[in-house]
């Protein structure tokens, strides 16, 4: 932050962007300040011209892969959305697999290392290289640097964690939800206005394609499902995410084809 300030670049905080306009390009954002519930103060909106908008609202763990093995996820907002369960040993539901890092919640690079003992442990100990005391002992000072880092680490998600429910109320009917099939949010909510039955995120996806385009709703899924829920009332866990189908990143032809079968193109 001292480093911006030096070079004059203005910091503000409790402060959010409400409207990005230009066309075709970016030419301005509208900035507005927020209250301590994270809502827009009214009579705060200024515009300020710009042609670059760069926006965090948080990292988002791709637990794609895990899903589809059949591994069980909880709701686990501050560490990002959807993570998978695990026990003391970071094994998951489904026997054999076991996980460290991002899928457990975002928690940086170091957490990510020190669970990927743990786990290493509990694989040696579970295919029986390592007897009970034995991995016991050796999991001790992992699991107290462990509990170290995610005090740590706790303490900054709580602090930092998106308001899911405050982006939430800043969208209108123009907002695009779904960049890759051009969805918008007045779509999503005309679509459960007229089928009021539905309200998971796969209903929602078949009834108006978002999350279905090039992205496999990589990008859109966790603003549909907050989306979903401010319209329906619902919790995450009732909305649900979408099926996690293969491949759960865009795949050229080409990777998938064997040997030469495709020819060469630009
Ligand atoms: C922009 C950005 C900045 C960050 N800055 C920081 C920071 O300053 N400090 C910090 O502590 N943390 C930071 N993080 C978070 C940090 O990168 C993660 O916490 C950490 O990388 C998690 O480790 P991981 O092993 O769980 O996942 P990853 O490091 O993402 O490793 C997963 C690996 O699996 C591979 N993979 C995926 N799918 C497949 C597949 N189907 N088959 C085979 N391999 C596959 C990927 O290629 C990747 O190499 C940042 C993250 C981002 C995105």
């Amino acid at each position: 932050l001292r480093v911006l300030r030096r070079a004059g670049v203005p910091v503000r905080f409790a402060t959010v962007v409400r409207r990005a306009d230009g066309d075709p390009d970016l030419s301005a954002v509208t900035l507005a300040e927020v209250g301590p519930t994270g809502q827009p103060v009214p009579g705060t909106d200024r515009e300020v011209p710009c042609d670059v908008l760069a926006l965090g609202y948080g990292f988002v763990p791709s637990v794609e892969l895990a899903r589809q093995a059949g591994c069980a996820v909880t709701w686990d907002s501050p560490a990002g959305g959807w993570v998978v369960g695990h026990d003391e040993w970071l094994r998951t539901s489904v026997p054999g697999i076991a996980v460290a890092g991002e899928l457990t919640g975002v928690a940086g690079a170091e957490q990510a290392a020190v669970e990927g003992r743990l786990a290493a442990l509990g694989v040696l100990r579970d295919l029986g290289l390592l007897d009970e005391r034995r991995a016991a002992a050796l999991a001790d000072p992992v699991r107290r640097e462990l509990r170290r880092r995610r005090r740590f680490v706790t303490r900054v998600l709580d602090r930092f964690a998106p308001d899911r429910a405050a982006l939430g109320s800043l969208v209108t009917d123009d907002t695009v939800l779904c960049r890759c099939e051009e969805v918008r949010a007045g779509d999503v909510r005309r679509a459960l206005a007229a089928n009021p039955h539905l309200g998971t995120a796969n209903a929602v996806k078949l009834v108006t394609r978002a999350g279905m385009g090039l992205c496999q709703g990589r990008s859109c899924q966790p603003g549909l499902c907050q989306f979903i829920c401010t319209l329906t009332g619902r919790g995450p866990e009732e909305v649900g995410a979408f099926t996690a189908q293969a491949p759960v990143k865009p795949v050229p032809l080409r990777a998938l084809a064997v040997g030469d079968a495709l020819p060469d193109t630009p």
